[in-house]
């Protein structure tokens, strides 16, 4: 069975990427090593992460 982050259906950052952006971030980190991602790891720790955080810590354009 494929491992996808749980936030992936309601993710506030996926639908502002672009395709290509997306992607790259669905392969890496969605459905790839999520819990390595910026987001999940402030949702784990009880808080809300901004809208614009990237997964790799940097801020979309
Ligand atoms: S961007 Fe991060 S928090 Fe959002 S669905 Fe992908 S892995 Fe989960």
């Amino acid at each position: 069975m494929e491992k996808v982050c749980p936030m992936f259906e309601k993710c506030p950052l996926l639908p502002k990427l672009s395709e290509e952006q997306r992607e790259v971030v669905i392969k890496n980190y969605c459905k790839g090593n999520f819990e390595n991602c910026a987001r999940k790891k402030i949702k784990n720790s009880g808080k809300m992460p901004p809208a614009d955080l990237m997964p790799d810590g940097s801020t979309l354009k």
